[in-house]
């Protein structure tokens, strides 16, 4: 009977030890297939909500270049942008159609907003704006450098090639100069010619807002390259606008002695972070003249001077700043029919170098592109605001009242 119950006990204990042992065992096969399950869930869940984003994506992207219009700004006269719904182009033999990525405002843009037309490139109703980056969305037939995809600066112009001044080099005084506008839009047409000769690939390490400042600092270089300053040289340039600013940085990379000539508050501090050596703020001309030349050896004058102000009392000052042999450089353009009255014998007796550099060449602008790709130049420094493209009457009402900014990028 003992020997009955003890087997009884034992048997039982075995069984519920075979039972526990088996159904730990079959738990934890529960529990690892279940999580195998969670994890497979899990997974496939995350690649189908992936692909789903990626197909509305694409879906999102393809129906944004199905459209047909979008949205621009047009200049119709004085002080009168307004942004419309307009036709997105399409890409004809050898042009481009760029997606933009950012267009920077100039002071260019802003004497045409104020005068509301432009001689030589802008005749209302227009499409308004000339510096931008942006990625291709469409090639036409016959371009073999540039497809879609591929971000791009596209500069405002381009030289035939065949005239008299291209062929001696001096592409910025192009008889057939073509001028292209429209950059405050979601979508802007790059004419052929401009496709062939002053449109190149942006590196991938360089925000498209900073390439978009490749037209404005090929004129910059272009002006600085031209007064033929060498490292050391002292180099006074007067006018702490957007194009004042960068030929004064241009100067201080070069290695030359930058001095700064500006009227307002905003400008002091942004000529001293663009490496101005000295900043002399005065809204008198006689008074910055006398400043200027004290900070040379005996008031001898700076060995040269550039004008970016564009009136004629900025010229004249120009002339009375450089040392005998000195260069000027009349860079600011005046408007039409302006005449300036200048010393001939300060000019003749002090033989003075007068140039007055106008635009830039295929060449400069590469030069100008690879500057900015570099490093040293400080890009982010001239881009104080950003703003969306039907902000854009308030962005010019405000630069209008010289304001603080040096550039604003519009983003469509
Ligand atoms: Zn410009
Ligand atoms: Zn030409």
């Amino acid at each position: 009977m003992a020997n009955t119950v003890k087997d009884a006990i034992l048997r039982g204990r075995k069984t519920v030890e075979t039972v526990v042992e088996g159904g730990l065992d079959t738990v934890e096969t529960v529990v690892e297939a279940g999580l195998n399950t969670v994890d497979a869930v899990v997974v496939k869940g995350r690649r189908t909500v992936e692909s789903a984003v990626s197909l509305g994506r694409r879906t999102v992207e393809s129906a944004l270049l199905g459209r047909s219009t979008m949205q621009a700004a047009v200049l119709h006269g004085r002080e009168d942008i307004r942004i419309e719904e307009v036709p997105i182009p399409k890409a004809a033999v050898g042009e481009l159609i760029v997606r933009v990525g950012a267009a920077l405002t100039c002071g260019t843009d802003l004497k045409v907003f104020r005068r509301g037309y432009h001689a030589r490139m802008i005749v209302p109703p227009a499409l308004f704006g000339h510096e931008l980056a942006g990625i291709v969305v469409e090639a036409g037939d016959g371009v073999t450098a540039f497809a879609a995809g591929n971000r791009v600066v596209a500069l405002n112009s381009a030289p035939c090639g065949q005239c008299f001044f291209c062929e001696r080099g001096q592409e910025n005084l192009c008889d057939d100069l073509l001028f292209n506008n429209g950059a405050y839009a979601e979508f802007i047409r790059i004419p052929a010619r401009i496709v062939a000769k002053n449109t190149m690939l942006v590196p991938d390490h360089v925000p498209l807002e900073h390439a978009a400042l490749t037209e404005p600092l090929a004129c910059a270089v272009h002006g600085f390259e031209d007064s033929h300053a060498h490292a050391g040289d002292t180099v006074a340039v007067i006018g702490g606008g957007p194009l004042g600013l960068m030929i004064l940085h241009v100067a201080a990379l070069a290695g030359c002695r930058a001095i700064a000539i500006v009227k307002h508050d905003g400008q002091v501090e942004a000529a001293r972070q663009l490496g101005a050596a000295h900043v002399v703020q005065t809204a008198s001309i006689r008074k910055a003249i006398a400043e200027t030349r004290a900070l040379t050896e005996k008031n001898r004058g700076v060995d040269i001077a550039i004008e970016a102000v564009g009136l004629p009392d900025a010229w004249q000052e120009a002339v009375e700043l450089v040392r005998k042999g000195g260069t000027v450089n009349f860079f600011g353009g005046c408007a039409l029919g302006t005449h300036v009255n200048l010393d001939t014998n300060r000019i003749h007796y002090s033989d003075i170098t007068l140039r007055a550099t106008f635009h830039h060449t295929p060449a400069i602008c590469r030069r100008a592109l690879d500057m900015i790709a570099g490093g040293r130049f400080q890009a982010q420094a001239f881009i104080t605001g950003h703003a969306h493209l039907y902000e854009l009457n308030r962005v010019f009402e405000k630069l209008m009242k010289r304001s603080s900014e040096i550039k604003t990028a519009i983003v469509p």
